[in-house]
């Protein structure tokens, strides 16, 4: 029912507005009751089964709220209920007014009411195996904040039901049986997101966050300052006195951990299944699980957006400088523990070996080189070049970082700090007076670089973390493996700005007989720029003007210079993902893409470009490379 037919239905006989209320006493009277729909009926007793039917009772505390809200006695509240419950009881809550809320403030919250209370879909017990009929009764509240968009930090109730038939426990997002947790949403993502014991964030709030990441670079910790400076609204003082005494200051965490439930939640979405992870252990360790198999699909099927795109006659591939903290260890690719550490579990005894490369006696107490008065004089001045301010910037500049990923200057928040550590470079050159030039080792290192194939409508098709420097051969491997996924096109023309040595290569060797069918030419800018007049095998092979499929006229028929753009959007994250340790960062930038690739699809297509299909080129040159 309108709010129209409400009022105009009423006001013939006994309204409201004849029981001496103003209209706007009367719009207060409707909203705060349609808001304690659930706080109503979860005090009724368990034989009122029926959630879509009103009570004839209010519970005292609500009666008392009312009647405290809007200046009028008791008995009239009880009255006004009786005439006006069903329609109140079918009246979606809108979003409360300040006045409102105030009154909530004034005279709800010192008796357990506030405007948001986070309760259950249901009040009945939904488990197909259990066979409980009637509403369940065993609740628990628990004092909660959820941050909103629009009207700041709220304070509110999160309400748990319990069944003693089952033994199921129903939160807000989930219920929870066996230590298993299974979230409700299978065809929506819930409202609010618990991201902690205490702490729900708004899903548009979510939304935003994400808009923010992949469209501007901006870091979790910009994130919850921004929220913090210009949207949380909070009053801690009015929150602590109320009994909020858990703090309202948004972390880095719950930024991240929002990002990382509302992805995981958004995927089920889209499939049309349920998120199920542990209840139980730490909430960073929680989701771990899911999102390695949410990467490993990315690794086994590609993104899917790009799956059945039949623009591939020509995909480009490139390198870019980006990376995660890794083992010192060559070529090892063990995770980890933590992203402070210079080796993996597995080689953590080297901790003890000097930093000095080709050195490999014990370290000194307390110092990363070992008694070597040359090694101890490199480290000496490792750690004056730390402290120095310029050093700072001038590294930054170096890694083009034109956002970095806290503006608070030397302010640990959270997991996401530019320590002095995480601006250094991996390998550091030093050369003492009269010497040669000695490497060290004094800082974490980082994977070397990720590797991307675009195509020229700018969706990115894969990509992949190289862990040492980008080798042709990888190259190879990697756009080969890509193209092995189920469904996948292979592409006519690999683009790439080593290709003269690629193809080089594939010529050479028959294990390579996959590229046999594919054309391999360079960029037209690098071979007109980078690529050696007088070296043979790149004249004859790399020149894009010898393959007329490629060409418009004197013109490249494909833009790769989307897909340079693409890797300098990709680039964008340089210092949000450094810190990260690898199956956030591979979960992060699949994502990122994965909605980039979703928003490059949804342009074309407004655009009225149909870029799947390109006009017919004429048959296709024959690549079958003899071999050298
Ligand atoms: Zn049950
Ligand atoms: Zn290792
Ligand atoms: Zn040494
Ligand atoms: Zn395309
Ligand atoms: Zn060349």
């Amino acid at each position: 029912m309108s709010q129209d037919t409400l009022l105009t239905s009423k006001s013939s006989d006994s309204s409201s507005l004849a029981h001496g209320l103003s209209l706007q006493q009367t719009f207060v009277f409707i909203n705060i009751l349609a808001r304690l729909k659930n706080d109503i009926f979860l005090v009724q007793p368990s034989s009122f089964g029926n959630e879509d039917c009103a009570p004839s009772v209010l519970p005292p505390s609500i009666l008392a709220f009312t009647s405290d809200a809007l200046g009028i006695d008791e008995g009239m509240v009880e009255s006004l209920w009786l005439a006006y419950k069903e329609e109140i009881w079918g009246w979606p809550a809108s979003e409360p007014t300040d006045e409102e809320e105030k009154l909530f403030h004034e005279h709800g919250w010192k008796r357990g009411l506030t405007s948001l209370v986070l309760y259950p879909p249901t009040h009945f017990c939904d488990n197909p195996a259990c066979g409980r009929q009637s509403p369940l009764k065993k609740a628990t509240s628990r004092q909660v904040v959820v941050y909103t968009l629009a009207r700041g930090v709220l304070p509110a109730y999160e309400i748990k039901l319990y069944c003693p038939n089952c033994f199921t426990t129903y939160f807000p997002d989930f219920s929870v049986l066996k230590g298993i947790r299974t979230y409700y949403a299978i065809d929506e993502i819930p409202g609010y997101i618990q991201v902690g014991a205490h702490q729900f964030i708004e899903k548009r709030l979510v939304t935003l966050w994400i808009t923010m990441m992949l469209v501007a670079w901006v870091s979790g910790t910009n994130c919850s300052r921004i929220y913090d400076l210009a949207l949380s609204q909070v009053d801690n003082e009015l929150f602590e006195a109320g009994g909020w005494q858990f703090g309202c200051v948004l972390t880095t965490n719950h930024i991240w951990d929002a990002f990382t439930l509302y992805t995981l939640l958004d995927y089920h979405r889209r499939r049309n299944t349920r998120l199920v992870l542990p209840h139980t252990g730490l909430q960073k360790d929680r989701m771990t699980m899911a999102m390695e198999a949410r990467n490993e699909e990315v690794i086994q099927r590609g993104f899917e957006e790009t799956l059945g795109h039949e623009d591939i006659q020509v995909v480009v591939t490139d390198g870019l400088a980006i990376g995660h903290p890794r083992c010192r260890e060559p070529h090892c690719t063990i995770p980890l523990n933590s992203n402070q550490d210079r080796f993996c579990p597995t080689h953590a005894f080297r901790i003890n070996e000097c930093a000095v490369v080709g050195c490999n006696h014990h370290v000194r107490s307390g110092y990363k080189t070992c008694d070597n008065s040359e090694h101890i004089e490199m480290e000496d001045l490792h750690t004056a070049r730390g402290q120095a301010a310029f050093t700072l910037r001038n590294r930054l500049n170096r890694h083009r970082t034109a956002h970095p990923h806290d503006i608070v200057a030397g302010d640990s928040n959270g997991d996401h700090w530019v320590s002095e550590d995480a601006i250094q470079e991996d390998d550091e050159w030093t050369q003492l007076r009269g010497r040669r030039k000695q490497r060290a080792h004094f800082s974490r290192a980082h994977t070397h670089n990720e590797q991307t194939l675009v195509f020229p409508c700018g969706l990115i098709a894969s990509r992949a973390t190289f862990y040492e420097a980008e080798a042709v051969s990888n190259v190879l491997v990697f756009v080969e493996k890509a193209y092995s996924v189920p469904h996948a096109r292979k592409p006519h023309h690999l683009i790439y700005d080593s290709n003269c040595d690629a193809a080089q290569q594939v010529a050479a060797n028959e294990d390579w007989s996959w590229f046999d069918d594919i054309g391999m030419f360079v960029d037209v800018f690098h071979f007109k720029n980078k690529h050696d007049a007088s070296h043979t095998f790149c004249q004859e092979n790399c020149n894009p003007a010898d393959c007329p499929h490629l060409m418009d006229g004197d013109k490249w028929y494909f833009n790769t210079s989307v897909a340079e753009q693409m890797n300098v959007w990709l680039g964008g994250y340089l210092a949000i993902v450094r810190e990260m340790l690898p199956v956030k960062y591979n979960f992060f930038l699949n994502e990122m893409i994965r909605l980039h690739n979703h928003i490059t699809l949804q342009k074309l297509e407004d655009g009225g470009h149909n870029v799947r299909v390109l006009p017919p080129r004429g048959p296709l040159p024959s690549y079958n490379r003899r071999r050298i």
